[in-house]
């Protein structure tokens, strides 16, 4: 590539399928960093840029939010089920959930040792029914834990979404079991735009009390937002906030990304972009001999079944993706808001190049 090339923003096709925090940054995040960098802001989240951004996420949601900016989702999660959920409580979640797999026990440490029970149900999806009889077990028994939160992971770690329908089933056991509902939504914006419904809709019109909306994974450099739906959790959330060493002085850092990331519909396009793109690698793989695409493609994450010879040969091309971890030959693919679509048609190729030589048997 030369320079010419490279001020048209030309570049090789990307090779990462791994995850979407791979990719960098949206340059409106960055730049928006840059601009709020200049002058004196007031400390610790009590600057202008941070109540605009409590203000547009209020406006978005069409609700009275209490809005906590944190620089990871495991910890927006670990505070969310922290402020929820008694050290003797149950915290009920898929077993294939990131608070139950990839969060080093934070959310047992936050909440001073509640318990994560595990409800299972298609695609990553807790099944309403197995939480129904689960909640109920033991209430009122000072020998056992006590249900007190449900976490639902929306757009799940599968790629699966949940149905508004899906979710107000989980919403309204909840409220007939007096248990707060917290969304994991590390991929809300994918989610989002995937049922295309209201963000309003998705979440406390639905029975969500309490939301981690992600933002690192579908675009900026590190800051998601915790935000409350039940007024009645924010009181604290601002202290355990603090005690977790969460709470940034320089706070406008955190709110600039975020700023940036709400304005002109930057999220949305940037979820629409990676889920564009995964339906494109869904469709391409989908005619291939050899391959098996797996469940359906809500969002921006693909599974599929590939011969090993395939899964050699798109190694060995440079390709980065996670295979066999699951199931023998089952691949996952993710795509991002820097996915292109051409990145996708150049990985399509080499499946493809693979997929001809495996049928003549070469
Ligand atoms: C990535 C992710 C998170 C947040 O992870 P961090 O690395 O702590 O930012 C939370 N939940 C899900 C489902 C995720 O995929």
């Amino acid at each position: 590539m030369d320079s010419s090339d490279r001020a048209k923003g030309a570049r090789a096709p990307a090779l990462g399928f791994t995850s979407d925090n791979i990719a960098g940054a949206s340059p409106e995040v960055i730049e928006a960093m840059v601009a709020s960098s200049a002058g004196q802001a007031s400390p610790y989240g009590a600057d202008d840029l941070t109540a605009r951004v409590e203000r547009k996420l209020g406006e978005i949601f069409e609700h009275e939010v209490d809005v906590f900016l944190v620089p990871t989702g495991t910890a927006a999660n670990a505070l969310c089920l922290s402020a929820m959920t008694p050290p003797w409580g149950n915290i009920y979640c898929h077993p294939a959930s990131h608070i139950n797999n990839d969060e080093c026990g934070a959310p047992a440490w936050y909440t001073n040792g509640a318990k994560l029970v595990a409800v299972d149900g298609q695609s990553a999806r807790i099944d309403p029914a197995g939480l129904r009889s689960v909640a109920r077990v033991k209430v009122g028994d000072v020998h056992s834990t006590q249900p007190s939160c449900v976490s639902i992971t929306q757009a799940t770690e599968e790629g699966s979404v949940y149905a508004l329908d899906e979710i107000e089933a989980l919403g309204d056991i909840c409220k007939a079991s007096s248990i707060k509902l917290h969304m994991d939504g590390a991929r809300f914006a994918n989610a989002l735009v995937s049922l295309g419904c209201s963000p309003a809709e998705m979440t406390w019109k639905a029975g969500v009390d309490a939301l981690s909306f992600g933002a690192t994974k579908n675009g900026v450099f590190a800051a998601e937002a915790i935000v409350l739906f039940d007024a009645s959790l924010a009181p604290e959330m601002g202290y355990r906030r603090k005690r977790a060493g969460h709470l940034f002085s320089k706070m406008r850092f955190l709110s600039a990304q975020i700023d940036a990331y709400l304005t002109d519909d930057l999220w949305l396009r940037n979820a629409r972009q990676a889920n564009d793109a995964a339906q494109r690698l869904t469709r391409g793989l989908a005619g291939l001999s050899g391959v098996e695409v797996l469940g359906k493609t809500e969002a921006n994450i693909v599974f599929c079944r590939l011969p090993s010879a395939t899964i050699q040969s798109l190694l060995q091309a440079g390709f980065g993706f996670y295979h066999d971890r699951w199931e023998q030959n089952v691949v996952r693919f993710v795509t991002s808001f820097a996915t292109t679509l051409e990145d996708v048609d150049n990985l399509l190729a080499q499946v493809r190049r693979s997929a001809d030589a495996y049928q003549s048997g070469n």
